[in-house]
């Protein structure tokens, strides 16, 4: 490795290189990537987005050992996999253990029950869990749905294996946190994968049917009812939050907030203390 400052490739260089490249290697679409340069560094000596794509450690090597040809580096990188299908390629997490937990704007949701299999859903909206981990001896399965303002989902977690869609304005994942922006400074989900065991969310905009939860540091808001929920702490629970429509067959619930009214961001309240909230 060069200890050549310049090396380093300028923030926003890189997010124009994520952007143009949807957010994963341009040949098969991987979240995992490194930034690459197409010509070679000691020959340019500078930055141009134009100039860099994205490639996975895969990808990355069979260039490195040249069985990768440049020509087909450039082909993709101007049709790059992700945009052509609008979402990513899934990546796995690696979860496991006999517990788990959640922190969710400082609340803490936990599970260690030994009846298997057992499910904890920290935050379910109209009956559809946003987030959910699955106990089963030792298998531990995290599970999350993130939607847009109109319901397009952005983040999908299946079973440990992580995609997104390229619509946001800027998708980012450093070390174990995945960041996702709507536009410069306006974050819509900061998550971050602290394996094996534990998730952690402190800054989010969670959305669905209308439905907006708020999440700043140690605080979590929910809808217009100014529900500020801090540091409840829910273990065992099947479900910690419940907001909207019941399930039909009922679950184990911390908190069941039932009337929260939709389309909050036109409550003048309420855009004062997402302003507030985030910033
Ligand atoms: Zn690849």
């Amino acid at each position: 490795m060069s200890n050549d400052p310049k090396r380093k490739i300028p923030n926003q260089i890189q997010r124009e290189v994520r952007q143009r490249c949807g957010f994963g290697c341009i040949m098969c679409g991987l979240p995992i990537y490194d930034y690459e340069h197409m010509k070679e560094w000691a020959k340019v000596k500078e930055h141009v987005a134009e100039d860099i794509t994205l490639l996975c450690p895969q990808h990355h090597r069979e260039k490195t050992a040249g069985r990768l040809p440049i020509e087909l580096i450039q082909k993709h990188n101007k049709n790059p996999f992700n945009l052509r299908n609008g979402k990513s390629s899934y990546t796995p997490l690696y979860y496991q253990g006999d517990s788990c937990e959640f922190i969710i704007g400082g609340n803490t949701f936990k599970m260690d029950s030994q009846e298997f299999p057992n499910q904890m859903i920290p935050i379910m909206i109209d009956e559809i869990p946003l987030f959910s981990f699955i106990l089963d001896k030792g298998h531990l399965l995290l599970s999350a749905l993130v939607f847009d303002q109109f319901n397009n989902l952005i983040l999908v977690i299946s079973e440990n294996r992580l995609m997104y869609s390229t619509d946001p304005w800027d998708i980012q994942f450093v070390g174990k946190t995945l960041t996702i922006r709507e536009k410069f400074r306006k974050i819509l989900l900061n998550i971050t994968f602290d394996s094996p065991n534990k998730v952690i969310i402190d800054k989010a905009r969670l959305l669905y049917n209308g439905i907006e939860l708020l999440i700043k540091g140690d605080r979590l808001l929910v809808g217009d009812e100014n529900q500020r929920l801090s540091r409840n702490i829910f273990r065992n629970l099947q479900c910690g939050i419940m907001i909207g429509r019941e399930p039909q067959i009922p679950i184990g619930t911390g908190i069941y907030l039932g009337n929260i009214n939709r389309y909050t961001r036109n409550s003048i309240e309420l855009k004062r203390l997402a302003a507030e909230i985030l910033e």
